[in-house]
């Protein structure tokens, strides 16, 4: 599943991997998580249609596992190739595997999570992934705060 949205957006989102709900429709972040997602960004005046939204992973790990490291090296060429075609300002990584995968280095999420990262021609920002804040009450205060700076420096690049 490639994922999907704006041919030329400002930000780009990556999660991890599609889950039960992605894989049977072919789209990202459809499920409990996605909607999460969606109200997350509603709430900061981000439009989903304005955004493009994809995975490290392509296809769902079996019975819905943490990808493994071979199975991120198998797609990393894939996910570089798609944000250098889009060319995003920022792209936000959901959880920890789509931060490591990208910026090379090893993190906790408590750590890095609402910091732009340099990533050469595009910046990181990195926060919890919404399946983690479903479940985690300070986790999910930390991604609405994140997304909305993420929100607020946009709108502040465009100025
Ligand atoms: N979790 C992810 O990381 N990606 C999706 O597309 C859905 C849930």
């Amino acid at each position: 599943m490639p994922g999907e949205g704006s041919p030329s957006p400002s930000l780009v989102i990556v999660g991890e991997a599609p889950g039960a709900e992605e894989a049977k429709t072919g789209r990202p972040f459809v499920g409990k998580a996605g909607q999460l997602l969606d109200r997350t960004l509603e709430a900061s005046g981000l439009n989903r249609k304005e955004i493009f939204i994809t995975n490290v992973l392509k296809c769902r790990p079996p019975g819905n596992r943490e990808p493994q490291q071979d199975e991120c090296e198998a797609c990393e060429g894939w996910l570089a190739a798609q944000i250098e075609a889009l060319s995003p300002r920022v792209v936000l990584t959901l959880g920890r595997v789509a931060f490591e995968v990208l910026s090379g280095r090893k993190a906790t999420m408590k750590r890095v999570r609402g910091h732009l990262f340099n990533l050469g021609t595009t910046e990181l920002f990195p926060t919890f992934h919404p399946a983690y804040a479903l479940r985690n009450p300070q986790g999910l205060r930390a991604l609405q705060e994140d997304i909305s700076a993420l929100a607020g420096w946009l709108v502040a690049q465009e100025d």
